[in-house]
């Protein structure tokens, strides 16, 4: 099947203040047609950056990025995408000029974003907002624009949408503003959609209102989903394959029945140590010990190495190659080179 999102090595640094820092290494996936997939990890290790690049969103790119130069002010990290390809429906994104990437943003692939309150424009009622997404991609008359938002708010399941539509966001809760934004970015039925922590904000009855809304909507407009969150739960919820990121990098990629029952990167394994058991209420939590490498000093060979409880000698200074775990399912590890190796011995 011809993949409708196909990101090649994907490399992405941001220009600060302390120098040139590399959030996202050499990232490859993919996304089908009509597919969920999940990008999961701890906060920091790349994914939200991963999709805004493949939007073109990042700062450098929208605003400062100048005939190659990327203009750095000294204030807000200025992001630049250093290598890799980003094909979508076999176009290269990062070819195409700003003209020609505005009607594909918003049109073709859109995004929720984390926080709905600061994702809206408080000085807009929802029924503007929504009119000028509409307006902008599909040319109609303020009137249809409307009856369409209407249509949008019903969708996404809003009670009483004839109101919403005049109302500013400080008015409604955190799961109306967060079904806004989806009935936003849906707007213009897209092929892609990413959505980014889009139930981080919310309780967890509103998180699990605001997922059927998204699955159905998805089902019944056959888009892709991309799902970036550092919650597992909702991935298993959601997702059909997942990738697993760890300080700017991929480091394990499967089916969600791969990551959740066979997971062969140590740091997925430790991941999903760490979840709570509700069958033992009174074990204790365990974590990953250490924190994430700061990404100005990452560690020369695996990047998960001063944190991996089965670290071995090669993985200081060698970066791990990636592995097959079964068909789909790949790994960055040296682990089962060293089983080979010493089954190997006499
Ligand atoms: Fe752990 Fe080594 Fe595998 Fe890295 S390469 S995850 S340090 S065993």
């Amino acid at each position: 099947m011809q993949a409708l999102l196909d990101v090649r090595h994907l490399t992405i640094s941001f220009h600060t203040y302390r120098g040139l820092l590399e959030a996202v290494h050499d990232v490859s996936l993919t996304v089908n047609p009509g597919e969920t997939v999940g990008i999961v990890g701890e906060s920091g290790c790349g994914k939200s950056v991963t999709s805004q690049a493949a939007m073109k969103l990042l700062p450098a790119e929208a605003t400062e990025y100048t005939g190659g130069q990327i203009l750095w002010d000294g204030r807000d990290p200025l992001g630049e995408i250093v290598g890799g390809s980003i094909l979508f429906e076999n176009q290269d994104l990062l070819k195409l000029p700003e003209k020609q990437m505005r009607e594909i943003r918003g049109g073709k692939i859109s995004m929720i974003f984390q926080d709905p309150m600061t994702s809206l424009n408080p000085v807009l009622t929802i029924g503007n907002q929504l009119c000028e997404g509409i307006a902008l991609h599909q040319h109609l008359g303020r009137k249809a624009c409307e009856a369409k938002a209407l249509e949008l708010l019903r969708a996404v399941g809003l009670t009483s949408p004839e109101k919403r539509l005049h109302q500013y966001p400080h008015e409604l809760s955190g799961g109306m503003r967060q079904r806004c934004l989806i009935a936003m970015a849906l707007s213009c039925s897209p092929r892609l959609l990413f959505a980014d922590e889009p139930t981080t904000a919310l309780d967890v009855t509103t998180e699990a209102q605001v997922l059927d809304v998204l699955k159905r909507l998805q089902a019944e407009l056959g888009m892709a989903v991309v799902l970036i969150s550092h919650n597992l739960g909702v991935i298993a919820q959601m997702c059909r394959r997942i990738y697993v990121m760890y300080a700017g990098a991929i480091v394990e990629e499967g089916t969600a029945d791969d990551i959740f029952y066979r997971p062969a990167h140590p740091y997925t394994q430790g991941l999903l140590a760490s979840l709570p058991d509700p069958a033992q209420k009174d074990k204790a939590l365990t974590g990953i010990p250490g924190q994430a490498p700061d990404l100005f000093h990452m560690p020369e060979g695996c990047r998960f190495y001063p944190r991996c409880p089965q670290a071995m000698k090669a993985c200081m200074t060698a970066a791990p190659p990636r592995e097959e775990a079964g068909p789909g399912h790949h790994y960055t590890c040296w682990l089962a080179q060293a089983a080979a190796a010493k089954e190997a011995l006499p």
